[in-house]
């Protein structure tokens, strides 16, 4: 099946109890038993929840896996990943990654005994060189947020298993219509549903899909004991979500290429961040792994400072600025002040994140309105 009729039918099935087109959503917390265990094989909802098995089976479909474990939250997936981990291993994450990500890691985890490392994986043979006894999982996040690093997956995933280390690949920010991170060879893949598979930037949710059925099996076991199920009405939401995720990632990805290079001749920006650049470091390996360069675009200002950036975040109408991405309207952030605000300065700038530094969510309006919102709020440098 290829990736257009997976969105609206991988996994998917019309509901049994009553030939509903679309899955329902099962408002219920239990199901009734005929005898004691004697059952549909639906027994306690945070256990078993039909709408969300259905997510489940899709994202298993987009992600080329045999099975997806959903979550309330992208940082509930990831807290249910880092806990097939004990105390005493450690992460070995991308440096320049979600705020939240690295986040739990430093605050929550490492109080109960697990190291966290930080480091850039845009060089494969480098990520190897930090590998210790120790180091039991790559946390991977490619593009890289918000400085849009690549990160060779193949290659990483390849070194990784060299030392029977686990992969696992945040694909948030390319979703399954760009990248399929374990056809690459990496054990895990996480997404924030909140952003481009739900779509419509109205669901909090998050996913992890696997290919290994024991894998799959340690995370459902996770999932139930934990407990940081998402409801079933999101889990619809983001069943609707995904039905047009190619047509909206598509458009985003066009709109996203022409602002990158409309922004790339401005005489006020500074340095634009776009894989789809020749010029980018990473450029060959995303052509290579990736089905589309992506709708985040980053830049800085000449003028280096915040209340430059500020000038340009508070005058766009079309870009709303606000935290998040992946939905179908643009939106226009600030990572030093906004997403990346709990990594210390110092860390910040060992990245390129500099004060002026402005990340954008390319959605898919009309792309010579969205240019013309920059356009309007640059004058004001
Ligand atoms: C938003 C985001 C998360 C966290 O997901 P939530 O759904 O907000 O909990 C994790 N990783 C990346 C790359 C994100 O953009």
């Amino acid at each position: 099946m290829k990736f257009a009729t997976k969105t609206i039918h991988g996994g998917l099935h019309p509901d049994p109890s009553t030939g509903a087109v679309m899955t329902p959503i099962y408002q219920t917390s239990t199901y009734a038993q005929d005898a004691p265990g004697v059952h549909k094989g639906y027994e306690y909802a945070r256990t078993q929840n039909p709408t969300r098995i259905a997510l489940e089976k899709n994202l298993a479909s987009l992600e080329n896996g045999v099975d997806g474990i959903c979550f309330g939250s992208g940082m509930a997936a990831m807290d249910a990943v880092l806990k097939l981990l004990n105390s005493g291993d450690e992460v070995l994450a991308t440096s320049d990654l979600y705020g939240g990500s690295y986040r739990i890691i430093t605050k929550i985890y490492e109080r109960f005994g697990l190291k966290g490392k930080f480091i850039s994986m845009t060089d494969p043979a480098e990520v190897e060189k930090h590998i210790t006894p120790a180091t039991k999982l790559l946390w991977i996040e490619t593009p890289t947020n918000p400085m849009l690093n690549i990160v060779d997956i193949e290659a990483v995933s390849k070194v990784a298993k060299k030392h029977g280390i686990l992969t696992c690949v945040d694909n948030t920010f390319a979703s399954p219509y760009l990248q399929t991170p374990l056809d690459l060879g990496a054990d895990i893949v996480v997404h924030s549903a909140t952003k481009y598979l739900g779509g419509h930037s109205d669901t909090v949710l998050g996913a992890v899909v696997v290919k290994d059925q024991a894998l799959a099996d340690q995370l459902h076991f996770i999932q139930n004991a934990s407990g940081g199920i998402p409801g079933p009405m999101d889990c619809f939401l983001v069943l609707r979500g995904i039905k047009t995720l190619h047509l909206r990632v598509a458009r985003a990805c066009e709109n996203a290429e022409k602002i990158a290079h409309y922004l790339q001749g401005h005489p006020k920006v500074n340095k634009v961040y776009w894989p789809g650049f020749d010029s980018h470091p990473g450029h060959a390996v995303a052509a290579r792994q990736m089905r589309g360069f992506g709708a985040m675009v980053s830049f800085d200002l000449h003028k280096d400072e915040f209340d430059e950036a500020k000038k340009v975040l508070s005058k766009t109408h079309l870009f709303t600025l606000a935290e998040s991405l992946g939905g179908v309207e643009s939106l226009i952030g600030h990572p030093a002040s906004m997403t990346h605000a709990s990594i210390p300065k110092e860390e910040r700038l060992k990245n390129g994140l500099t004060d002026s530094l402005i990340r954008l969510s390319v959605g898919v309006e009309d792309v010579d309105d969205l240019i013309e919102d920059l356009e309007k709020a640059l004058t004001f440098l």
